[in-house]
């Protein structure tokens, strides 16, 4: 299956993906994580790309486009995926609809998992990642067994940078006015599934799932 999750930040697709990967047999790519993980080595990227993570802006589509080109080089999303965080705006769901057709696939399902501001910047700012192994949190919702420490390696979580309150305001107005679009885009075509997002994290799963099955 080939899927793409939507949805303002913070509203919890990373979080399904976790399961959902599992569930479907696809690997979950997530463009944040890409860039995420260039920022702890030294490659140029990484330098390149911090500026506009860490101010809760849009990397440049070119560099983007590029990120993901390179992530299909490796074989195991050829057999479908699960994409969280891309497409970001109109070009980049252009661009990657002609790298789609180039290569014979089609999207099965655009999951568009909503919720209201409020929700999300309660969610975004409860929010804690470990910087060892990216597992996410959240201080009411999702907490670690014990204190702060991450379950799997037991180091001390923290919070992302873009999730400090004036970075929210900014990322939350860039999906509205980027992102949020695209769900007309993806609509034309077909694709879009919305799913209520305010509940429970099981609750949101069920739903996905339920909703999934159905398309099959
Ligand atoms: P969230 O999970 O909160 O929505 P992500 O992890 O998806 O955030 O993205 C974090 C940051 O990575 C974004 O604010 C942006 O700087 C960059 N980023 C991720 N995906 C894209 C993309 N498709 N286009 C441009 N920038 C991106
Ligand atoms: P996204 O990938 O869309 O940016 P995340 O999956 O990182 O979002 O979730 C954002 C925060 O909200 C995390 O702290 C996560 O633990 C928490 N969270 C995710 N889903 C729910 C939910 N259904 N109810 C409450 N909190 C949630």
């Amino acid at each position: 299956m080939r899927i793409i999750l939507m949805g303002p930040p913070g509203v919890g697709k990373g979080t399904q993906a976790v399961t959902l990967e599992s569930h479907l047999n696809v690997p979950h790519v997530s463009t944040g994580d890409i860039f995420r993980a260039l920022l702890r080595t030294e490659d140029p990227i990484g330098i390149e790309v911090r500026k506009y993570l860490d101010h809760g802006l849009l990397v440049p589509d070119e560099l983007t486009n590029q990120v993901v080109t390179t992530r299909f080089r490796e074989q195991d999303v050829h057999k479908g995926f699960i994409f969280d965080g891309y497409p970001r705006n109109v070009f980049q769901a252009e661009s990657f609809d002609k790298f789609l057709k180039e290569h014979n696939w089609t999207i099965d399902a655009v999951v568009n998992i909503a919720a209201p501001d409020e929700d999300i910047i309660k969610r975004l700012s409860g929010r804690r990642v470990c910087p060892t192994c990216g597992k996410t949190y959240h201080l009411e919702s999702n907490k670690p067994k014990v204190d702060t420490l991450c379950d799997v390696d037991q180091t001390p979580l923290i919070q992302r940078e873009d999730d400090k309150p004036e970075t929210i305001k900014k990322r939350l107005a860039i999906y509205h006015d980027q992102t949020k679009p695209l769900i007309e885009y993806y609509s034309k075509q077909g694709l879009v599934i919305t799913i209520d997002g305010t509940g429970t994290i099981e609750k949101t799963h069920d739903l996905t799932i339920k909703a999934l099955g159905e398309i099959k």
